[in-house]
């Protein structure tokens, strides 16, 4: 009899083109999947994601046994479930007496690093192969980042968009530039009209997520009702399909833009749909370029979007798996300050935290200027710990793995790595969010003031961040304007400044 070879498929590789099954043998080869309490509660995710990430898992296990693979499936509340994938696939191995077990690489180095050990502590062959839905392979990567002082994603993106053929023409960029961000980052006008993301019934599948993960997870954060995400593969290319008509063309403009109520503006809300591979991302940046050539969207618009997809995504893996373990520990500033109580409530006078943590909360969603320079900019100013600052961006978003979620945070959003991915930290004072809002209309807070107990709190807190952090950042080329300005300031305004942030930093703890 031939010998069953197990394919792991993980719940972040629902296609079936990932490298495990596009390698497997239908005939004779067993897909496993589980749903592990492990996985689900390293960090105490959001209700939103478990569930998105249970029903899509159980949809295609069933696209798959449709297409005529076997499938041993563990759902949570199955007596058996060992609890770790380990275990599960342990199990599944005498089950069926296997001698093999193939999976491709998973998204995180600690899974990574423990089935590295599996052939040794399970007694088997394990095969673990490389995801192949990226553009740039880990040792491109590294090769591409040997030798250069400082990683920025601007030239690596150009290599990517010459590999992928993406709207060039020849090796010229389409436009005549490379990166059109000049013309973005507008802010929005009030009334603008603005299509919200397609939202998708709950089918009986997802029912029974939910009731399971409101039984097994209800301490966890985040709303679970209402659920609407796309589930499987062809919602969620509906969804995407959406996006490029109707938000795409406006994409560009307002990337950069904050309202209140406005929780998706004319961003994409594709990036869980692609991580866990219900879409592919070459695709969907493939279809972006299209709707340009077609004059349906602008070049500010589609150009800006690929750079997202094939330019940062990219780069943000590309240095994680570079820099892992030691990426999960830096902290230039060396701060320790826990997390304030409001991240896991949203009940705070400042507008533009409690609109971005109330929707995190409702929607495992906010924006990207949402995450960098509101709740990201806000915990690097006061000072919280990468660490406990990591551990909430993880939990949270249902976009959320350690390989893009990481390198966003301790590098962009928090300077922790000293400037490995970044230049100069993303700081900001309130005139930065008042301007690329309407928050600060609506805030209890005045943004125009500086210093005292109505004066908004980032405009203190920025200038004490600076001053604080002067042995570290006053060498920095980008920040000398800020420094110079400080030092002009008369030593009472300096102090004015500083005992302002101090007197709101200890009403925080
Ligand atoms: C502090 C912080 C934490 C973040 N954590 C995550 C995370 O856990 N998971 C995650 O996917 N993204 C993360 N990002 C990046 C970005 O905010 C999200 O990818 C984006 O908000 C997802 O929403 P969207 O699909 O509507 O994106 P859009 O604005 O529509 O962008 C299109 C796509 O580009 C990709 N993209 C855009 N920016 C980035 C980026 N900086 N890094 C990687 N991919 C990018 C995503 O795939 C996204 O779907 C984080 C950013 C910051 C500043
Ligand atoms: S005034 Fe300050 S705290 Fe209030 S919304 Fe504006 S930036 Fe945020």
């Amino acid at each position: 009899m031939t010998q069953s070879n197990l394919i792991l498929v993980l719940g972040d590789q629902l296609t079936p083109a990932i490298s495990s099954l596009a390698q497997a043998d239908a005939s004779t080869d067993i897909v496993v999947m589980a749903e592990v309490v492990e996985e689900a509660t390293y960090v105490r995710h959001h209700k939103k994601k478990i569930t998105f990430l249970f029903s899509a898992m159980r949809h295609f296990a069933l696209e798959l046994e449709n297409a005529g693979w076997r499938v041993a499936y563990t759902r949570l509340d199955d007596p058996n479930n060992a609890g770790s994938l380990e275990g599960e696939v342990a199990r599944r191995l005498a089950r069926h007496k296997s001698k093999k077990v193939v999976v491709t690489e998973p998204g995180e180095w600690r899974l990574l690093n423990a089935m590295q050990n599996w052939s040794r502590s399970l007694g088997c062959q394990v095969d673990i192969l490389s995801d192949d839905r990226f553009i740039a392979s880990h040792s491109e990567f590294a090769g591409w980042a040997s030798g250069r002082k400082q990683l920025r994603m601007e030239y690596f993106y150009r290599d990517m968009r010459k590999k992928a053929r993406l709207l060039m023409h020849g090796d010229k960029p389409v436009g005549g530039k490379w990166n059109f961000d000049s013309e973005n980052r507008k802010p929005a006008a009030d009334d603008l009209s603005i299509p919200e993301p397609l939202r998708f019934e709950p089918d009986g599948v997802t029912q029974d997520v939910m009731r399971l993960v409101q039984k097994n997870f209800a301490e966890h954060f985040g709303d679970l009702e209402p659920f609407w995400f796309a589930v499987t593969r062809t919602d969620a290319e509906t969804a995407r399909d959406h996006f490029i008509t109707e938000c795409l063309p406006s994409f560009g403009d307002y990337q950069d833009a904050m309202l209140v109520g406005c929780r998706f503006l004319y961003h994409s809300v594709l990036s869980h749909y692609i991580h866990c591979g219900l879409l592919d991302p070459l695709d969907v940046c493939q279809r972006a370029a299209a709707a340009y050539e077609n004059g349906e969207a602008p070049i500010n618009a589609v150009e800006g979007f690929v750079r997202q997809i094939i330019g940062w995504r990219e780069f943000i893996r590309g240095i994680y798996w570079l820099k892992m373990p030691s990426y999960a520990d830096p902290n230039f500033f060396q701060t320790e300050r826990k997390l304030p109580a409001f991240y896991w409530t949203g009940e705070t006078d400042m507008r533009c935290l409690a609109e971005a943590i109330t929707q995190t909360k409702e929607e495992a969603y906010a924006h990207h200027i949402q995450r960098l320079m509101v709740t990201g900019n806000f915990a690097m100013l006061a000072g919280v710990s990468p660490t406990e600052i990591h551990e909430w961006y993880l939990a949270v978003y249902a976009d959320a793995y350690e390989w893009v979620e990481l390198p966003n945070v301790i590098g962009m959003s928090q300077f922790a790595d000293g400037g490995l991915l970044g230049s100069k930290p993303y700081a900001a004072s309130g005139s930065y969010i008042n301007k690329m809002s309407n928050y600060c209309s609506h805030c209890s807070y005045d943004v125009k003031q500086k210093t005292g107990d109505e004066a908004c709190p980032f405009n203190a807190l920025y200038w004490d961040f600076l001053a604080r952090n002067q042995d570290q950042l006053g060498q920095n080329a980008r920040l000398r304007n800020p420094y110079a300005t400080w030092r002009r300031m008369s030593e009472d305004k300096r102090q004015t400044y500083r005992d302002s942030a101090a007197a709101f930093l200890s009403k925080l703890s």
